[in-house]
């Protein structure tokens, strides 16, 4: 069992855990805490969902799952993987598999050998052959060196055992409700599993476990328990989290809640996009939630006054709004070119009378004019004053002084071009 030292974060002490090699991405409490995404195209179709996969790499996803639901999908598997090579993008690849994954995986070893971990259900294995099916899988996981993930899932918890459980708090002096039993039953088939993948042979550290639920309070009970009985690397995220901000809210607030506390050492946000809306978008919000956290930085954060009756019209959020795209969108250029610039703090104030003070703890920061305010906007680089600026190109001006900044603060590591 390999384990690594707890980790401090700012104010937050990382849960020790062992660390797992995911196709060369570590995922444990010595590695930073690890982004990750599925794609909703159809596995079968491989150019789709090798596009879908580069998009989520692109956007930041270091690992992605793919699902694996029959033969079509497991023979897409190794060209998915081969076209995201020739592409040049690495991203390891998980394969999700439900109730046939021990058929697949070894129906299909190109499948088996292209996938960079397993992903296993311990209430989708089966009934009958449940455990049998199971060790199927991580026979393969052994034999192809790889880890697993054990992901319990609220919605179709382990049936057998889930009744088991229930018949014995049945009969107990102290029955406890069933809510309780749900969360101990979900906490038991994780914990169960990984115990009966260790005894089929598979190596502590290529574990990972999740136990996903959808409402917030659970999630925090069953990773508190999960936390507390073992070292394996969790798997965070709510199962089901819905569309836009109640999706984005409901897994901040859960996940928020565990990170603060040092449990999570891999991230997944399942947001149900909205129609035509962009897959990427679960990978920007987790990045979001960690950085936000003082987990890890991925993008200059942009710090912008809410606005009030000193406010002058709609041009201050304009400008919020263009400042934030400018950094978006010069992110895949600054991150190649100045290391380091995801530190970067940007501040947006709507007035000069209380925008000043946030703008000098930024490293650049601008306060507009309010209301009945003298059309002036103050600029501040690294706390002082640096100029002011006037007239209607204030905002072109300001992005100029910011990439003047970002070339001296982040020098330019790429060779000239001759
Ligand atoms: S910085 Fe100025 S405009 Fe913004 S909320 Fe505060 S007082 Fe209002």
């Amino acid at each position: 069992m390999s384990t690594t030292g707890t980790i401090s974060s700012g104010m937050i002490t990382r849960r020790q855990t062992s660390t797992v090699d995911v196709g060369g991405v570590l995922v444990g409490s010595g590695h930073p805490i690890v982004v990750q995404s599925m794609t909703n195209t159809d596995t079968a179709d491989a150019d789709a969902t090798a596009l879908q996969v580069a998009q989520l790499a692109h956007a930041g996803s270091e690992l992605v799952r793919v699902t694996v639901n029959n033969d079509a999908a497991a023979q897409a598997v190794p060209v998915i993987r081969h076209k995201l090579d020739r592409l040049g993008v690495g991203v390891p690849l998980i394969g999700d598999f439900h109730y046939n994954g021990h058929l697949l995986l070894t129906r299909y070893p190109e499948a088996a050998a292209a996938l960079a971990k397993y992903r296993i259900n311990p209430g989708n294995v089966g009934t009958k052959r449940r455990d049998e099916q199971f060790a199927q899988i991580v026979e393969v996981a052994i034999a192809n060196g790889k880890p697993v993930r054990i992901g319990v899932n609220w919605g179709s918890l382990d049936q057998q055992l889930l009744t088991e459980m229930m018949d014995a708090n049945a009969v107990s002096a102290e029955p406890r409700d069933s809510r309780e039993v749900m969360i101990e039953a979900m906490v038991e088939s994780a914990l169960r599993s990984a115990r009966l993948a260790e005894q089929t042979g598979l190596a502590h550290d290529r574990i990972i476990l999740s136990a996903k639920v959808s409402g917030v309070r659970d999630l925090v009970e069953v990773y508190a328990r999960l936390a507390e009985r073992c070292d394996y690397p969790l798997h965070l995220g709510l199962t089901e989290a819905g569309m836009g901000m109640k999706g984005i809210v409901t897994s901040t607030a859960g996940l928020a809640i565990m990170l603060q506390r040092g449990i999570g050492d891999t991230i997944r946000v399942s947001l149900t996009p909205s129609p035509g809306g962009e897959r990427t978008e679960e990978v920007l919000v987790a990045q979001q939630v960690l950085q936000s956290m003082g987990l890890r930085s991925f993008t200059p954060q942009v710090s912008a006054c809410p606005g009030c009756g000193r406010t002058t019209s709609t041009f201050f959020q304009e400008m919020a709004r263009d400042i934030t795209a400018y950094l978006a969108e010069q992110m895949p250029l600054w991150r190649e070119r100045h290391p380091g610039v995801e530190d970067l703090r940007v501040a947006v104030m709507g007035c000069v009378v209380n925008g000043p003070g946030e703008s000098k703890h930024a490293d650049i920061g601008i306060s507009l004019p309010g209301t009945f305010e003298e059309p002036v906007a103050p600029v501040y680089v690294d706390g002082e004053l640096r100029t002011t600026l006037r007239g209607d190109d204030i905002v072109p001006r300001f992005l100029e002084i910011l990439e003047e900044y970002v070339e001296r603060r982040y020098p330019n590591v790429t060779p000239a071009v001759r």
